[in-house]
């Protein structure tokens, strides 16, 4: 069993995750991105801090389906992260990575941003 500051310290490593992802990702050449593409040179080529919990992951370009419904069982139950939208948002957009054995799915509308964080089993 964890101790309360292991999953303290585990839930304020998600929040820096989180701002790291609603940082970066909007950034991103969408467009020119392919799939499994390895996003790490973009960090770099976007004048950004790397956080740590990326040292020794891979964090790659997902073409993600976000329709499809993902297995379901304990180990797929997703995390879901919210926060406010984005008053002048245009639609709905919606870009995903493949964070280790995560799949990550971040939208963002005029009324919210959210971050779905799904782990896979390989
Ligand atoms: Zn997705």
């Amino acid at each position: 069993m964890p101790t309360y500051e292991e999953v303290e310290t585990g839930i304020q490593h998600v929040q820096e995750l989180e701002a790291f992802l609603h940082d970066f990702l909007p950034r991103l050449p969408e467009k020119e991105l392919k799939d499994g593409e390895d996003l790490l040179p973009y960090v770099t080529r976007l004048d950004l801090h790397p956080p740590g919990f990326l040292e020794g992951s891979e964090l790659t370009w997902e073409a993600c389906d976000c329709k499809s419904p993902e297995p379901n069982g304990d180990d797929h139950r997703p995390l879901v992260l919210m926060r406010p939208g984005h008053p002048d948002a245009v639609g709905l957009t919606i870009k995903c990575v493949r964070w280790g054995s995560w799949k990550i799915c971040v939208e963002c509308c005029w009324i919210y941003c959210r971050v779905v964080l799904t782990h896979l089993r390989f």
